[in-house]
């Protein structure tokens, strides 16, 4: 859609089409930011990106950038509201209000919007033919490919974009689900389900660290979820053998979490372990952290702690760990990690290398970035590249 508006402000006299799939176009948007959309991050750059060349992302962050997004936005009536980490939403807090207005400047612009689940493309001399499930024909002179990748299908996007590069000779590097939940066994977390906690995540394969992020953690009945599981979770795809760790003091060093559980063990010794987390951790993780220091009943009294088990349980805090078995799939993640190859496109232009008049823009790239607003920014800002350099040349 961002491709579309661009084209039209570039030129007003273009014919400008959207092909969409789905009942209705944007569809996806509805659901980002759990309902309120945030649709770009105050402090995106290359570094929020990740792909085989994450520098592909450079020129069209340059060209439109944050400013451009929040101006853009504003001009079509979504005034911004920033929250933490630099996150923007609609100040309106509606998901609505930003595919309202692309859809109002669409009609604004005299874009048309065909539903069509476009299946085939071919090159001709003049443009592209392309061919709709219905057996419908169309004939454009440029082509703008932003059918995302494959996550959440029921939103859209289901890799189908991705057969229509395929059949231009594009290539696509392997797929994966990414901002996605991460999987464990199931004993132990599914005792802990529903509990939020602030912590710093690490990602582990035989010992050697792949990522950590800190933030909001969620227990859930299959695994772990909230933003740093989301964003670490593009180490796990396709790896075996992870862990990942959770330091639930991240605030203070393993010699200051001792004698702050050594503080406690003489100031509660008339308690018993039932009790002894209870203000310092979730009392449910406190009795898991018991429990994996050795202490078999939480009827133990708290003045039966020695220095032994303090240090198994500081250390517990800092590092509970929990074997990651994979990612959920496709159908819960918020992104696609892998597709086209970068490398076939102008970084400057987003038109390929391989088939004049062919332009992508946003997830289907082999680019994704982190959660937090960065994704959408990698859309607005490739699609309205996309989008101007298409309806100029
Ligand atoms: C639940 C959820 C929450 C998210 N929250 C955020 C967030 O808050 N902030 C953020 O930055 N990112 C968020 N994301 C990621 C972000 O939504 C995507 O990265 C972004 O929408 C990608 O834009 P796109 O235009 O490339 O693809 P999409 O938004 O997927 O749009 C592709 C469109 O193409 C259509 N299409 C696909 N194939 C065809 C075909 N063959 N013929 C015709 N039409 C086709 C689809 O129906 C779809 O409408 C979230 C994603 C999900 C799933």
């Amino acid at each position: 859609m961002a491709a579309a508006v661009e084209a039209g402000y570039t030129d007003p006299s273009a014919d400008i089409t959207v092909y969409e799939r789905m009942d209705r176009v944007g569809k996806k948007l509805l659901a980002t930011g759990n309902g309120r959309c945030n649709y770009t991050n105050l402090n995106a750059d290359v570094r929020n990106y990740y792909g085989r060349m994450p520098s592909f992302v450079k020129s069209a962050l340059e060209r439109y950038g944050i400013n451009d997004t929040v101006n853009f936005f504003n001009n079509i009536g979504v005034f911004p509201r920033e929250e933490e980490r630099g996150k923007l939403y609609p100040f309106s807090g509606q998901a609505s209000a930003v595919l309202d207005a692309l859809r109002n400047e669409l009609a604004r612009l005299g874009v048309n919007i065909v539903n069509a689940d476009i299946c085939s493309v071919s090159k001709t001399k003049k443009g592209f033919r392309l061919t709709d499930r219905a057996g419908s024909g169309y004939f454009c002179g440029r082509l703008i490919i932003a059918a995302g990748g494959c996550a959440s299908p029921s939103l859209g996007s289901n890799g189908s974009g991705f057969d229509l590069l395929r059949s231009l000779g594009h290539h696509i590097t392997e797929l994966h689900p990414a901002l996605v939940q991460l999987k464990t066994p199931t004993d132990e977390v599914k005792s802990l389900q529903g509990i939020k906690t602030e912590g710093m995540l690490t990602l582990l394969s035989e010992n050697k660290v792949l990522g950590s992020d800190s933030g909001e953690i969620l227990f859930t009945d299959y695994g772990l979820s909230g933003p740093p599981v989301f964003n670490l979770s593009v180490f796990a795809a396709g790896r075996k053998g992870l862990t990942a760790a959770i330091d639930l003091m991240s605030e203070y060093p393993l010699r200051n979490v001792y004698d702050i559980l050594e503080n406690r063990a003489q100031a509660l010794s008339h308690l018993t372990m039932e009790s002894y987390f209870t203000g310092l951790v979730n009392k449910r993780i406190g009795n898991i952290i018991a429990r994996r220091a050795g202490i078999e009943k939480l009827s133990l009294p708290v003045k039966a702690l020695d220095k032994e088990l303090l240090w198994k349980m500081a250390s517990l805090i800092k590092q509970l760990s929990f074997e990651v078995t994979g990612t959920k799939g496709f159908a819960n993640a918020q992104v696609t990690a892998g597709g086209v190859f970068t490398s076939e496109f102008s970084p400057d232009t987003m038109e390929s290398k391989l088939c004049s008049g062919l332009y992508c823009a946003g997830e289907i790239y082999d680019i994704y970035g982190d959660c937090g607003g960065y994704n959408l920014q990698w859309a607005w800002s490739s699609g309205r590249l996309a989008g101007r350099c298409a309806a100029e040349k």
